[in-house]
Order: C-alpha cells, then structure tokens, then sequence
C-alpha cells in the first residue's frame, strides 16, 4: 500500500502492478538502446502543392526493443526526458538523418531538406548550434538542406535567449519550422518575435476541415485558413501534416498552403524505400 496522507491509503492494483514494471523495464533497457543500435529511422516525404514534387522529408525515430517489439514515439520520448536521456537520443537521430540525406544527395536524386525533430528539454539541456554543426561537420550536408522542428513549447520558455539560439541556426542556414502549431499556448506577440521559416498546421486541425460525411466544417476550415493566413502575413510557409484524403489536400491548395504531409501521400517508409518517390509526381 502507498501511503497518500495521514487518512487515505490506496492499494496497488495488478493493473497498476503490470504498468509500472512495463515503466520500470523500458527504462531499463531505454538507457542502453542508443548504444545497442536499437533505433532507426523512417522517413515521411512533405510535398509542394504547385508542383505534387517531394519538397523535403521527415526524419521520425522508431524503436525495436529486443522483447517488445516496436515501441512508439509517443510512449518512449516523454520516458526518455524524464530519465534525461532525450538529448544523446536527440543527436543520434539528428546524425543518422543528416548522413541519410547526404546519401540521399550523392547518390544523385534531386536534392531535398531534412526536417528533424528536437524536443523542448532538449533544446533547453543542449547547445543545440553546436550539436548540429558537429552533425553537419561529421557528415558532410549543407546546412541549407537541414529544417528543426520544435514546438510551441521551446517558444515559451525565456523569450530571448530562444531568439538568440534560432538566430544562431538561421545563421548558419538552418531552418526553422513551429510543429503542431495551435495545439499549445504560444501568443502571437512572440511568434512575430521568433525567426523561424514555418508554421505546421497540426494533424488535428487538418482533421476537422471535414466532417463524417465529408462535408467542409465551418469552423474547422476557418481555423485552417487562419493559420495558413497568419504564416502568410508573417512571411512563413504553411505546411499541413496529417493529410489523409484528396479533399483535405484540395481545400489546403486553395487556402494557399505550400507543403502537405501525410498518409495521403505516403505512410513513413525506411530510406530505402523512400528513393522511388523522387522525381515524381506524388498528388492523386
Ligand atoms: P509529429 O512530429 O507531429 O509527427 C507526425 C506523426 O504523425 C508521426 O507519428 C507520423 O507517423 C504521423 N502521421 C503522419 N501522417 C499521418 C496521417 O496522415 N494520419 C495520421 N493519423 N498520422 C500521421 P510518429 O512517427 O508515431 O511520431 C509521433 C510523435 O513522436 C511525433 O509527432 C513527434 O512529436 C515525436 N517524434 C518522432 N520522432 C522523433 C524524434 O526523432 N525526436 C523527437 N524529439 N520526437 C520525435
Ligand atoms: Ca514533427
Ligand atoms: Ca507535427
Ligand atoms: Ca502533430
């Protein structure tokens, strides 16, 4: 029994039980997967909407944990911060995708960005600059085929010395995208501030464009509209993640949204297979 105070006690339920040592043996093993070689990476193409051309690609870490399988991000990540091991996680992946978009390039497919994704506690823990120079250094890309994804989360923490970091990454020819935008408490005040190049319009709000019977919601597309508005007037691109049907993707063409990503277009595939989406186009 854990003890929750002078008159409440609570018992440990079997259920409770089984989530903890699942807790307890993924940490276990979290803290040695980098050096194991137990992740990877795949890779979800974004795609102009003027041209149906794949524009850049997502890096998104899987992990394959010896006895349970493919765990997700979604379950590993926020596990991962809390052990204080999201940054060596973060570098690996930031220098795996830098070393398959230089592969991608030499091997002579049209040459295209690599977005990679930093969490907030690692932005805030690492010099990022410094980690990605080393990156690019190690592997040989120009830092103009290089985007970071952060969220709204990494905006809200100490304004200026955020501004100072991206500024130094802008510098040095790196991009710059809000992901998830609108699902956390930016204020607009400090996006005009930020020196970023894009706004990511998050999944949920691409979903609510249409409702079950594929009719378009007023509201849902009036908030799709808006964002993709606001990163106009700020001179930022509007990318659209989680587009799934046709319909959604026609509705963000005739709001003027630059890029798409989703199933639509392609589910995210190894690096391998990724090749023969090049130099095509990819809109039905
Ligand atoms: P995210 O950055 O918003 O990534 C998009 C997620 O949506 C990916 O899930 C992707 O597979 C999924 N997705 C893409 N298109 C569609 C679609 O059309 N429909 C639906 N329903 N889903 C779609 P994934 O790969 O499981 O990643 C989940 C989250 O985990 C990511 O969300 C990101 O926040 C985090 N993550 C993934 N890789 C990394 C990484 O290398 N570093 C960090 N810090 N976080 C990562
Ligand atoms: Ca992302
Ligand atoms: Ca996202
Ligand atoms: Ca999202």
């Amino acid at each position: 029994a854990k003890d929750l105070g002078r008159n409440s006690f609570q018992l440990y339920t079997p259920a409770m039980n089984a989530r903890s040592f699942e807790r307890l043996s993924m940490e276990a093993s979290l803290r040695h997967a980098v050096t194991r070689g137990e992740f990877k990476l795949v890779y979800q193409v974004k795609v102009d909407l003027d041209t149906g051309r794949m524009s850049g690609v997502e890096a998104l870490v899987r992990w394959h944990h010896p006895e349970m399988g493919l765990v997700s991000p979604v379950d590993f990540i926020p596990l991962a911060e809390d052990m204080g091991v999201i940054s060596d996680i973060g570098e690996w992946v930031l220098r795996e995708a830098c070393k398959q978009c230089k592969h991608w390039h030499d091997l002579g497919l049209p040459p295209v960005r690599i977005a990679v994704n930093v969490s907030a506690l690692q932005f805030k823990e690492t010099r990022v600059p410094e980690v990605v120079a080393s990156a690019l250094r190690e592997t040989g890309l120009p830092p103009q085929y290089l985007e970071l994804e952060l969220t709204e989360t990494v905006l809200m923490q100490r304004v200026d010395e955020v501004v100072v970091v991206l500024k130094e990454l802008r510098a040095m020819g790196i991009r710059i995208s809000i992901d998830d935008f609108g699902t956390g408490y930016s204020s607009l005040s400090y996006l005009k501030r930020m020196p970023i190049d894009a706004l990511k319009v998050d999944r949920s709000f691409v979903n609510d464009i249409f409702d079950e019977n594929d009719k378009v919601t007023e509201e849902g597309a009036e908030i799709v509209s808006t964002i993709i508005s606001l990163a106009h007037n700020l001179k930022l691109k509007a990318i659209a993640e989680g587009v799934e049907t046709a319909a959604q993707a026609l509705f963000l063409h005739s709001k003027g949204c630059d890029e798409v990503q989703g199933f639509l277009i392609s589910r995210p595939v190894s690096g391998e297979d990724l090749i023969s989406l090049f130099d095509r186009n990819l809109l039905p």
